[in-house]
């Protein structure tokens, strides 16, 4: 069974290239949908991160108000590391468990921060979905609105495009429209396919 793994800087298009695999039946396992999944209202690490930041750090409603906390990480590395090491052997076990619950030919588990995290770990194979820095910002900064200098930091926080080149099995660029994404999406489908056999 093959488990692959999809990652790319900010605005790559990973989200994009995941909906194309998901019309082609793909389960889809997302990380920053289970990184929330661990700070679920209640949850024992939510009181943790209360203990650790205060009150404040929760919204009126008891959820974590996820803005605060990520300047608070933005700005100090010593805070990042705690919450990393509190959350992200959770969230990897809630990743194993979706990818154990999904019985499609091959699974995917999309991450920004595949790398990062050691998240790519528990794949078998990565894509990479590579653009250049300028379609990055340019696409983000649209799509959420938001000046480029703010993407630009983002993109500082992740790995470098190069690193990321240099650690995935496959790297598939985005340069171009969107129907010559969905093009070479379906060759990669095609090849995953035996690759899962
Ligand atoms: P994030 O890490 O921020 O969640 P992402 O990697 O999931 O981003 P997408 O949301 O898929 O990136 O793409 C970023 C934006 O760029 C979206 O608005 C998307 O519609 C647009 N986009 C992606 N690929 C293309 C393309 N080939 N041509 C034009 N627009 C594109």
């Amino acid at each position: 069974m093959l488990i692959l793994g999809v990652t790319g800087g900010i605005g790559s298009g990973k989200t994009v290239v995941t909906d194309i695999f998901s019309k082609l039946d793909i389960d889809i396992i997302d990380a920053d949908l289970a990184s929330r999944k661990a700070v679920f209202k209640g949850s024992s690490s939510l009181i943790k991160i209360q203990e650790k930041f205060g009150k404040d750090i929760l919204l009126k409603d008891g959820n974590l108000n996820r803005a605060k906390l990520r300047e608070i990480i933005f700005k100090d590395s010593n805070q990042k590391d705690w919450l990393e090491k509190l959350l992200h052997p959770q969230i990897l076990q809630i990743i194993k468990d979706e990818l154990e619950e999904s019985k499609s030919l091959y699974k995917i588990l999309v991450s920004p921060l595949l790398f990062e995290t050691g998240q790519y770990q528990v794949c078998d194979r990565t894509l990479l979905v590579d653009v250049s820095e300028d379609k990055q910002i340019q696409r983000t900064s649209i799509r959420d609105k938001v000046p480029s200098g703010q993407v630009k930091s983002i993109i500082k926080s992740q790995l470098s495009r190069l690193e990321k080149i240099e650690l995935a099995d496959d790297v598939v660029s985005n340069e171009g429209s969107l129907a010559d994404l969905e093009e070479k999406i379906k060759a990669l489908h095609s090849s995953y396919l035996i690759y899962a056999k």
